[in-house]
């Protein structure tokens, strides 16, 4: 089976620039930034999206968003956790991912 791209960067056989790393979860900047701050995290294991989830999985994730958080400096400012399921949404990856954007007034922007 062809592997999708954020399968890809998570077995770094193409480049990303990496801001997190666990045994479960990695984050890297997002390629196209709609904010300052603009980060992908994603889990390890391969799950398309919020309706294929696990409870474990949502649980790592937004244990690594707050240690992020806390590395980028935007615990106390803000940041906005967006994540896009299916055709409507606009979902372009299908690999779970959580979009963490900040640095700015994000007033209703959305990805
Ligand atoms: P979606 O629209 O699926 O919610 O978001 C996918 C995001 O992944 C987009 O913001 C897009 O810029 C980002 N993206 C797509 N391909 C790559 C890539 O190869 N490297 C990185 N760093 N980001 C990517
Ligand atoms: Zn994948």
């Amino acid at each position: 089976m062809e592997e999708c791209i954020f399968c890809k960067i998570i077995n770094k056989e193409i480049p990303s620039n990496i801001v997190y790393e666990d045994d479960e979860v990695l984050a890297f900047k997002d390629i196209n930034p709609q904010a300052p701050v603009h980060i992908i995290a994603i889990p390890k294991k391969h799950v398309s999206s919020v309706m294929e989830t696990k409870k474990t999985i949502i649980a790592d994730i937004f244990d690594a968003i707050q240690k992020i958080a806390k590395e980028q400096g935007i615990d106390k400012s803000g940041f906005r956790v967006i994540t896009n399921c299916g055709k409507d949404a606009g979902q372009t990856v299908n690999h779970l991912h959580f979009h963490i954007l900040a640095g700015a007034n994000l007033g209703e922007k959305i990805v």
